[in-house]
C-alpha cells in the first residue's frame, strides 16, 4: 500500500521514529542507543517484575540479580488506584463464579453478556454520545475504529505524537495518511484545507492528553477546526478518563465539546484499573464498527472479570469525587515539591511528572539507584524523546500519599548525587 507519513521538515527525527515510518539510518540510531543501554546499565527496566503485583507499593524483582525490593511503584496508569479496590475486586470475583474466566469468542460472534452491554451503555451515557463499541484492549480500540471506518480512498489526519496504536490503525486501513504539528490547530487546519473533499471521509485522531507530562491538549480548538471543515474527529482519551471534567467523564467534557467529537475513545486499562478499550458514538457509528471493525469482530472480546471490574470502576469513579480531587491533590503536591527542589517539569500539569535530564546515562544510573532504595520509576529515552537526552516518569495515582511524594523525592536527590559521583569517577579514569 502507499503508506506515507508526511513529515514537516522542521520536525527532528525522533518524531518520525515514533509514527514507526523508519528511516535505515533512524533504525541504526534506535539499536544503537538500546544497545549502549543494555551495556551500560544491563536489562533495567526491562528485567523488573512486579512480584506482588500492580499497585502503588509492592515487592519488585530484578530478573537480573535476583534482587527482590519493597519499593514504591510510580511506572503504572493505574490513576484512581482502582485495581486494589476490594468493591470492583469482588465485582471481578463474582463475575468469574457467574459467568466463568473467558468469553471464547469475538463480541460478534456471540461473546457478550448483560455486562458487557451494560458497560457500553454506562459509557455512552457518561461521555454524553448514544452507543458505544467495546474492545479487547485499548490498542485494539484504536486500530479497529481507524481500520474500520476507513479505506484507501479517504484520509486520517494524526497528531505528530500520536500513539502507535494510531499510528498503527492509520497504517492499516490502507488510507491516505497525514501528520499535522503536535497540538497545533492551524497547522490541522492547513493540512485539512489541501485534503478535504465530498468524496471522501476525513478522520482526525487526536489525544486529550499525551503520555509524556504536557498538560491537557487543546482539544477544543482542534475539534473544531475539524468540523470547520467537515472531517470526523476522535479523541483518545487514554490520559484524561476518569479524572478531567465532571463526573470524571474526560477532557471532550471538560471543555464542552462531548457533542462535536464524533468519537471519544478511552482503555479500560488506566483509571478503570482492567483490560479493554471502548468508544463512544452515535448509534450509527457503532452499528458500523461493529459490522466493519475487523478488531471487534476478528478477537475475543473482554472476559467476564475485565468487563465487571471495569463496570464497577466506572460506576465508582463518576460517583466519587474525594477519589479524584485525591490524585489531583498528590499530583499538585508531587509537581510543587519536585519544582522547589530544582526539577525542571516541562509545562504540564497533569498527574505525569516527569523531571527532564539533559544526560541520558546520568538517567539510567538514577534509575538503578533509585530501585536500590525502593522506587521504581521508568526512564524515558529516544525515540519518545530527542537522542540522548531523558526523563524520568512518575505517574502519580490518588493511592499515592504525600508520604510516598516525600521518600521518592528524597531518594531521588540522594539518587542524583550517587549518579553524579559515579560519572564523575568514571570520567577521571578515562583521563
Ligand atoms: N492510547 C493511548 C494514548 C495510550 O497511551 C495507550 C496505552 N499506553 C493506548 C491507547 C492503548 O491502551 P491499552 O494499553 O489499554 O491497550
Amino acid at each position: 500500500t502507499s503508506f506515507q507519513i508526511q513529515v514537516q521538515a522542521s520536525y527532528p527525527t525522533f518524531q518520525i521514529a515514533k509514527s514507526n515510518s523508519w528511516s535505515a539510518s533512524d533504525k541504526a540510531k534506535l539499536i544503537c542507543e538500546y544497545q549502549d543501554m543494555m551495556k551500560r546499565h544491563g536489562e533495567g527496566s526491562y528485567s523488573r517484575v512486579l512480584k506482588t503485583g500492580s499497585g502503588t507499593k509492592g515487592v519488585v524483582v530484578d530478573k537480573q540479580t535476583g534482587k527482590e525490593q519493597e519499593s514504591i511503584i510510580w511506572s503504572t496508569n493505574l490513576y484512581l488506584g482502582l485495581n486494589r479496590d476490594p468493591e470492583i475486586i469482588a465485582s471481578a470475583c463474582s463475575a468469574i463464579d457467574t459467568y466463568g474466566s473467558g468469553m471464547g469468542t469475538s463480541a460478534a460472534a456471540s461473546g457478550v453478556t448483560d455486562i458487557h452491554l451494560e458497560f457500553e451503555t454506562a459509557f455512552a451515557e457518561l461521555v454524553g454520545k448514544e452507543s458505544a463499541c467495546l474492545f479487547p484492549t485499548g490498542y485494539t480500540a484504536n486500530v479497529g475504529v481507524v481500520a474500520g471506518l476507513l479505506g484507501e480512498n479517504d484520509v486520517v489526519v494524526i497528531d505528530q505524537l500520536s500513539h502507535a496504536s494510531i499510528v498503527d490503525g492509520a497504517r492499516l486501513c490502507g488510507a491516505e495518511v497525514r501528520t499535522f504539528k503536535h497540538n497545533s490547530a492551524q497547522d490541522l487546519a492547513s493540512v485539512l484545507k489541501a485534503v478535504v473533499s465530498p468524496y471522501r471521509t476525513v478522520l482526525v485522531v487526536i489525544e486529550g492528553v499525551y503520555s509524556m507530562g504536557e498538560g491537557a491538549a487543546p482539544v477544543a480548538e482542534i475539534v473544531q477546526t475539524a468540523k470547520q471543515h467537515g472531517a470526523l474527529v476522535l479523541v483518545d482519551e487514554a490520559h484524561s478518563f476518569g479524572f478531567y471534567g465532571d463526573k470524571g467523564a474526560g477532557i471532550c467534557a471538560a471543555q464542552g465539546i462531548s457533542h462535536e467529537a464524533d468519537f471519544i475513545m478511552t482503555t479500560l486499562s488506566k483509571a478503570m484499573g482492567s483490560l479493554g478499550g471502548v468508544v463512544a458514538c452515535s448509534r450509527e457509528h457503532a452499528e458500523l464498527l461493529k459490522a466493519s471493525a475487523r478488531a471487534y469482530i476478528f478477537q475475543a472480546s473482554v472476559s467476564p472479570a475485565d468487563i465487571a471490574a471495569a463496570l464497577a470502576a466506572l460506576r465508582r469513579l463518576s460517583h466519587d469525587a474525594d477519589l479524584r480531587q485525591r490524585l489531583w491533590d498528590t499530583t499538585r503536591y508531587m509537581r510543587r515539591r519536585f519544582q522547589d527542589a530544582g526539577y525542571d517539569l516541562g509545562t504540564g500539569d497533569g498527574p505525569i511528572v516527569t523531571p527532564h535530564f539533559k544526560d541520558k546515562d546520568k538517567l539510567f544510573t538514577i534509575v538503578d539507584e533509585l530501585f536500590k532504595q525502593g522506587i521504581q520509576t521508568s526512564a524515558v529515552t529516544y525515540p519518545i524523546v530527542e537522542s540522548g537526552r531523558g526523563r524520568l516518569r512518575f505517574i502519580c495515582s490518588a493511592a499515592h500519599t504525600r508520604e510516598d511524594v516525600d521518600k521518592t523525592l528524597e531518594a531521588l536527590i540522594e539518587a542524583e548525587k550517587l549518579a553524579d559521583l559515579k560519572m564523575y569517577e568514571t570520567d577521571n579514569r578515562v583521563k
